[in-house]
């Protein structure tokens, strides 16, 4: 049986109408889409969507910056497939930087083209290959997928591209990059020589200024980082941790209510080793890195979806795209290299509307040198910590305690005093003590097994 939601969405009041400047775009919408638009309760198209809407629909080359979770996919996707003819071969291409944003797309472009009869077909890599040449077979007239997976199959001539009218890159500041521009390139060597182009992101690179040298066509820019609304609250936390005691502070927010997290961490090889130090320690956790078989990658991102695991923890593999709705927390293990990886990572959670906590571990030196990275990018940064159960700024905790904890060593677990807190931002689960020794023994006795 599927278990219960562990965590809410919770939404501005009148999220819905804050993004829109203009008044419903429905005239111009096929009925169907229109239709299915109001069924899921999207009464309006954000800014994004209301802004290349029309230049997709007339075949205009397009570059869309958008904050990340303000809509992007459908403002793609809704023009273009409205331009796809039934039996005519693939006609849109959408390439995308990783399997499982690739699978997110594919999955929503599905319940759209279905409204207008038409067939979906994911590439990715990781997957079955003949299965996917069978199904190519079947003349899909969407594909969906990652470079190198897309790019193998144009040139075996399993995947033909010569009647495509449009490409979107989605996440098109990390997929023109090295290895995967390249890729990008060749597969449009296979489409025809005019082809619709369409880049999208929620970040710029320097490429987004050499569009036209390196793919020959005019390209229009719709930029509404500034103006668009859609995102909620997000609080951005410093907390300060040792390196030895990240795992510790991690067992402590998974104890927190209504809490689920994507973990961000620089290795693979610190992944593992933590994830096995938190299952001992009874955390319920799951892996997802990009050597693993894609069977497991997208079991533990259900595992997440449906709030069977409070911690998924992986690298930049999952920064980009993905939607998880009502996802309470994004933690950095591992704070990022750059800015833009800030903004993707932190972009999983605060999505259309809903709220969101940011969680930067790191050491005082660490969380220096980090304010002074995303500095340009005005977060407003506080100190926070897990203080009796329940996530706190600082200055949230008690005077008395806060200076008794200055004067101890930062190691010494928190002073515990009966006084009532005030608003605090998450609450701790009730503990109970005996199951929690119960699960302990157990991760020994499973240990010993393993041996
Ligand atoms: P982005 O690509 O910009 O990060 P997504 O396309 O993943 O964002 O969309 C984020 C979420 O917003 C999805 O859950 C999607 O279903 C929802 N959404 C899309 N369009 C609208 C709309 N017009 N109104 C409300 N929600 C929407
Ligand atoms: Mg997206």
């Amino acid at each position: 049986m599927a278990k219960e939601r562990k965590f809410q969405i919770s939404l501005k009041p009148d999220w819905r109408y804050l993004t829109f400047v203009t008044g419903p775009e429905e005239e111009k919408m096929n009925s169907k889409f229109e239709n299915s638009f109001k069924e899921q309760g999207f009464t309006k198209p954000t800014l994004i969507q209301e802004q290349v809407y029309e230049p997709l629909k007339e075949g205009k080359s397009v570059l869309g910056l958008a904050p990340t979770g303000s809509g992007k996919t459908l403002a793609y996707l809704l023009p273009l497939l409205e331009q796809v003819d039934k039996a005519q071969g693939v006609q849109l291409v959408i390439v995308a930087p990783s399997q499982e944003l690739a699978a997110q797309i594919t999955e929503v472009a599905r319940q759209w083209a279905k409204l207008v009869d038409l067939t979906v077909l994911s590439l990715i890599g990781g997957a079955n290959v003949k299965r996917q040449i069978e199904k190519l077979k079947k003349a899909p007239e969407v594909v969906i997928g990652t470079p190198g997976r897309m790019l193998e199959l144009a040139e075996n001539k399993k995947l033909k591209l010569h009647n495509v009218k449009a490409f979107v890159f989605d996440e098109a500041d990390d997929l023109l990059t090295e290895q995967t521009l390249v890729a990008c390139r060749s597969l449009l060597n296979h489409a025809p020589g005019i082809v619709q182009l369409a880049f999208f992101s929620a970040t710029k690179s320097d490429i987004f200024d050499q569009l036209h040298q390196w793919f020959g066509t005019e390209v229009e820019v719709f930029d509404v980082r500034a103006e668009d609304q859609t995102q909620g609250e997000v609080e951005h936390f410093l907390v300060e941790t040792p390196v030895r005691k990240r795992i510790d502070t991690l067992r402590k927010l998974s104890n927190l209510e209504k809490f689920s997290a994507l973990v961000f961490f620089k290795k693979v090889t610190e992944i593992e080793n933590a994830a096995d130090k938190l299952k001992y320690l009874g955390v319920k956790v799951a892996v997802l890195e990009g050597q693993q078989r894609q069977v497991e990658r997208e079991k533990a991102l259900r595992q997440l979806r449906k709030g069977e695991i409070s911690l998924l923890l992986t690298t930049d593999v999952a920064a980009r795209g993905l939607d998880i709705v009502g996802l309470p927390a994004v933690i950095n293990y591992d704070l990022p290299k750059d800015s833009n990886t800030y903004i993707h990572r932190v972009g999983r959670t605060g999505r259309m509307g809903a709220s969101g906590i940011v969680i930067n571990l790191g050491n005082d030196h660490d969380l220096r040198n980090f304010r002074q990275l995303v500095q340009s990018e005005n977060y407003e940064l506080h100190f926070g910590t897990v203080y009796r159960g329940a996530l706190l700024r600082v200055e949230e905790i008690p005077d008395e305690v806060r200076e008794s904890q200055l004067s101890k060593s930062k190691t010494e677990p928190v002073q515990r005093k009966k006084k009532k807190i005030v608003s605090p931002v998450i609450v701790e689960k009730k503990k109970h003590k005996k199951r929690k020794r119960d699960r302990l023994n157990k991760g020994k006795r499973h240990k010993k097994e393993n041996q």
